[in-house]
């Protein structure tokens, strides 16, 4: 595409895009009184109208029918989580039976760790992408120790290479091999939260696969970001949380992929609690866990149907939309803010921001990283009070998502004209 940083040009493709209408469908926050250029939809999406029916309705119908409403309210309690199940399973490329919403992410990353991170003294290692998010981190660290490991010896980091910002999938497929039959586990984020790069799943499974180890991913970036086929791509398990690009609500519940050749397999060992014991016994209170076949069996607690009914309201609208639809969106407005965004840094050769994001869109999402370099956080702060809602992250990187759900590219066109501003008056001091 050949774009041009121009308010009519950015108006035309908003003019020309098919998901513009849902803009409408979000609540777009006004802070002081100034409406806000939103690019945080990575770390919590808008909320949908939507969500405040979908809700009102469970409060409603707790009101009407108490403990009655777990059998005998519109949605019945009871199995409420199933009506989450067939649209999480589309967005992330898996059979009904491979995924189920509970808990929350941190959570669940630990309890598939119990069935998938079961080391020996030969193969007890994790191989994961240097930089993980600090609850991954803090995970493999206290799951190493857990079975007697220390994380210096058990967990293996990926690193870029010198004066390179993403890691090449070449070195971790070599690092794969290098570890090999001490290699229990490869564990990455599918899009690294920092630079917004996404991991070739597929081969990183092979990769693990190849040496005899299980591969695992945390999702909190990629889901409803890209789309998955974590069944064809046979990853062993997967797990994402709901409040980022998923519009679900801050902290709501998460969802799990369990690959059905380890779900359907009742020897998988779990932790065991009644919801996710056999249904036609559940009420029995008997002793004996017998797990439901497929991730259901995972579950351990009966479901938090309030947070679960703003879930419900954002799936119906990515079901709607379709993933291959935003992803065809993304590509355009992503490209467009990395277009705009280098046209206008480019007229200040005294301040250099650099997007450390990988440049091919296909190993990226909706998400650029610009490494602040010239200028420092007091940037972000006037990022900040301009009316752009972005975030910062330690040391030195803001991240910009312009989520093709609810962002326009006006946004982005607008949001390059308070860069200007921005950098000349940096320029000026
Ligand atoms: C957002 C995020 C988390 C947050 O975990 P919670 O358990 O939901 O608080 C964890 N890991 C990654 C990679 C994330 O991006």
């Amino acid at each position: 595409m050949d774009y041009q940083n121009t308010l009519a040009f950015a108006q035309a493709l908003d003019r020309q895009d098919p998901l513009a209408r849902y803009r409408e469908q979000f609540h777009h926050p006004v802070i002081n009184g100034q409406s806000v250029l939103y690019f945080t939809g990575n770390s919590l999406g808008l909320q949908p109208k939507s969500v405040k029916d979908h809700v009102g309705l469970e409060l409603e119908e707790w009101a009407n029918w108490g403990v009655e409403g777990h059998f005998h309210s519109k949605n019945p309690w009871y199995s409420y989580h199933e009506l989450l199940t067939p649209a999480s399973a589309r967005l992330v490329g898996a059979e009904e039976h491979e995924v189920v919403c509970m808990n929350s992410l941190t959570t669940n990353l630990h309890l598939l760790f119990v069935s998938f991170y079961q080391p020996s003294a030969q193969r007890f290692k994790i191989l994961c992408e240097g930089k993980a998010f600090p609850s991954d981190r803090y995970l493999l660290e206290t799951q190493v120790q857990f079975h007697g490991f220390t994380p210096e010896e058990a967990i293996i980091e990926v690193f870029p290479r010198e004066g390179e910002h993403c890691l090449r999938e070449e070195d971790i497929v070599a690092a794969i091999a290098e570890h090999g039959d001490e290699l229990a586990l490869v564990f990455f984020g599918g899009v690294n939260y920092f630079t917004g790069q996404f991991f070739d799943l597929a081969g990183l499974t092979r990769a693990a696969h190849a040496v005899g180890a299980l591969a695992g991913f945390d999702l909190a970036h990629a889901v409803g970001n890209l789309p998955l086929a974590l069944h064809d791509w046979e990853v062993d398990f997967a797990a994402w949380c709901t409040y980022k690009y998923l519009n679900a609500s801050a902290g709501n519940v998460g969802g799990v992929f369990i690959h059905e050749r380890h779900g359907l397999d009742p020897d998988t060992f779990r932790f065991g609690g009644w919801w996710g014991h056999d249904k036609a016994n559940r009420f029995k209170m008997e002793s004996g866990f017998t797990p439901i076949p497929g991730a259901e069996g995972w579950q351990l607690s009966n479901a938090p149907v309030l947070g679960m009914a703003a879930l419900k309201a954002s799936l119906a609208i990515f079901d709607e939309v379709g993933i291959a639809h935003l992803r065809e969106k993304s590509l355009l407005l992503t490209g467009f803010l990395e277009h705009v965004f280098n046209d206008v840094v480019g007229r200040f050769p005294g301040v250099s921001l650099e997007i450390i994001t990988p440049r091919d869109p296909a190993r990226r999402g909706c998400q650029l990283s610009v490494k602040l370099i010239g200028t420092d956080k007091r940037f972000f702060e006037a990022l900040t009070e301009a009316g752009v809602i972005a975030d910062f992250r330690e040391p030195d990187v803001v991240r910009l998502a312009p989520v093709p759900l609810y962002n326009a590219f006006e946004d982005v066109y607008r949001f390059g004209e308070v860069l200007h501003q921005l950098l000349e008056g940096w320029e000026a001091r």
